[in-house]
């Protein structure tokens, strides 16, 4: 279901920032030719620390700061931290390393050394409200929330004017000053913007521009008792900081006109800042909205924000993913005006090709079936050598032991094979990954009749540069040398949800109703190659045959394995969604 208007060019730059062009970078090259701000391109990313950033920020992330380096600029990161409620230090120590981990090569060259934060803002903000407040152009108003939406009126029922509207510049700066001074209780006043009552843009009638909130601020503490709304901060935060080029989703785009009227009153340098809008990344299976994630956080339908099944940036980073996809996903996905669902197997497709390129290959059994080679020698330990990486010979090559008893995968083998399984069977050969060929001879069964161990031969010709070397068989399977392979937990993990879109359900059904009750799948008697003694985090490994894997950074440990699985081989859900119709 990807928008046709998004392009999704298979030959998209693997560099988002290199030679990109959209319509957001045309307008910034012709802003930048007339060199009308006399000084190099500014952008911004402002996220509220509410929350985890996700792959949707990443979007954002990637064209700010892609512009930004672009056009030899700088891109600020802010935290629009003006609505102390929900906000936490937490959040804004995930978003400065989400941030630094999605742009990982270029921070440096575009990523300005400081955090900006919106809260620092708030005597500055202050005085430009009494300045407004002093031309007469904004005023105390003391009705409350509700009587606001009610006299606010909607896109189609006029406003009607507050009964303060025409109050006077001394009585509102002395409101004004004793809201701040904690005079008056949560919500018995607001400052207004006098705009225009009658515009038919609701966001131009007299919008509220600071409320009194007694809530502690994670920076500011106790200091401020009332605060700026988004609209009044944004702005005046994006001149405060010289910022060009503003650059959010279409959702602002209604607020523009407030935007500029705002910078239009004040003595602001000039020219001001342009907000540009483009459409806001949706993406399928999953939702995206920091609310509907901190619910799942939340209620402990997921392991906490950094989950690996999490749309969040640090998800997909304890899941394996490399910044670089994430990346490469976002230039391929574009910079359009139109909202659309982009199907989220157009990311996986990003992910498995850089991880082809990148990824290491071992090998790994994640259900064992014990195999022994009864004609190979007890005792005997061979150290066969295997290639890291085929797509990047600098890889280089590893030792994998090879031994009489190895462990194999037990859907390799069926007693009873349908026709078209072509793996083991009693009887049948195939090859083992770097060593020879094959045969089961005998399934030897437990007491329940489960098959427990396999006895096969190996045609000693078969091996490497032996006599029989080509010989034709139908399946090469993975292996580990069972006294040699270390016991690892693997978890298999798989779409979120069952819908690709879960928040949009036609009969209204909660976006939980949808959850993937088999989104993790735990494996926890496996085996892998010894070479994964010290797998770290972020080091990416193709076990063969079965996906793309990293360890765990938070469980895996020297002695105790955790593994991953970032994404399969290829696309399942494509294949299941081909076979239903
Ligand atoms: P949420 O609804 O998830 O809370 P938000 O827009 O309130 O998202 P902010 O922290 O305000 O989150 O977002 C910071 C920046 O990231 C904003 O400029 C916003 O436009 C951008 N952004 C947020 N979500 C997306 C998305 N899905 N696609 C593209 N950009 C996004
Ligand atoms: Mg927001």
């Amino acid at each position: 279901m990807t928008n046709a208007n998004e392009p999704t060019a298979a030959g998209a730059p693997a560099d988002p920032h290199s030679g990109a062009t959209d319509f957001i970078r045309d307008i910034v090259a012709a802003d930048a030719q007339t060199g009308k701000w006399g000084r190099p391109i500014t952008t911004r990313f402002p996220p509220e620390p509410n929350g985890y950033l996700h792959i949707g920020h990443a979007k954002s992330i990637c064209l700010n700061f892609g512009i930004a380096r672009q056009f030899g600029g700088v891109c600020n990161l802010r935290m629009d931290d003006t609505n102390p409620a929900k906000e936490e230090v937490e959040y804004v120590e995930s978003i400065i390393q989400d941030v630094r981990w999605l742009i990982d090569g270029w921070a440096d060259s575009v990523l300005a050394p400081q955090v900006y934060y919106a809260s620092d803002y708030f005597e500055k903000l202050y005085q430009y409200a009494i300045e407004l407040i002093r031309m007469g152009r904004a005023y105390v108003c003391d009705l409350t929330a509700e009587q606001l939406i009610e006299y606010r009126g909607a896109p189609d029922r006029p406003g009607k004017p507050s009964p303060y509207r025409d109050r006077g510049v001394e009585e509102n700066l002395n409101l004004f000053a004793r809201m701040r001074a904690g005079e008056f209780p949560d919500g018995a006043r607001t400052l207004r913007a006098k705009i225009d009552i009658g515009s038919p843009n609701i966001h131009m009638r007299d919008p509220a521009i600071y409320r009194i909130r007694r809530v502690d601020h994670h920076r500011t503490g106790s200091q401020w008792t009332i605060y700026p709304m988004y609209d009044y901060a944004h702005c005046l935060s994006d001149s405060i900081e010289g910022i060009t080029h503003s650059i959010c989703t279409l959702e602002f785009e209604v607020h523009r006109p407030l935007y500029e009227w705002i910078l239009a009153q004040l003595q602001v340098p000039q020219p001001p800042p342009r907000q540009i809008e483009f459409a806001r990344l949706n993406l399928g299976y999953t939702v995206m909205s920091k609310r509907k994630l901190l619910q799942l956080v939340d209620e402990g339908l997921v392991g906490g924000w950094d989950d690996p099944r999490m749309p969040t940036v640090a998800g997909l980073r304890r899941r394996g993913v490399p910044p670089a996809a994430i990346r490469t996903f976002c230039a391929r996905i574009g910079v359009t005006k139109y909202e659309g669902l982009t199907d989220i197997a157009l990311l996986e497709h990003s992910i498995r090709e850089d991880l082809n390129r990148r990824a290491r290959r071992v090998m790994a059994v994640l259900r064992p079936l014990k195999m022994v080679l009864v004609n190979y020698p007890e005792g005997q330990v061979e150290e066969i050598e295997a290639v890291n990486n085929p797509e990047d010979p600098s890889a280089g090559t590893r030792r994998v032991p090879f031994s009489r008893e190895l462990f194999i995968e037990r859907d390799d083998f069926m007693e009873h094979p349908p026709k078209d399984f072509y793996r083991l069977a009693p009887g049948r050969e195939v090859r083992l990954r770097y060593a020879g060929v094959i045969r089961c001879e005998e399934a030897v069964k437990n007491a329940a009749g489960e098959v427990v161990e396999l006895r096969c031969t190996m045609d000693p010709g078969s091996r490497a540069g032996g006599p029989t070397s080509h010989r034709k068989v139908k399946a090469t399977m993975h292996w580990v040398s069972a006294a040699h392979a270390l016991p690892a937990e693997v978890r298999l993990y798989d779409r979120l949800f069952t819908v690709p879109e879960p928040d949009a359900d036609p009969q209204g059904r909660d976006f939980k109703t949808f959850l993937n009750p088999h989104s993790l799948e735990l494996l926890t008697d496996c085996r892998v190659e010894p070479s994964l003694a010290g797998a770290s985090p972020e080091t990416y490994y193709q076990f063969e045959r079965l996906g793309y894997f990293c360890a765990d950074s938070r469980d895996c440990q020297p002695g105790k394995l955790v593994f991953n699985r970032t994404v399969t081989l290829r696309d399942s859900w494509a294949k299941a969604a081909a076979k239903a119709m």
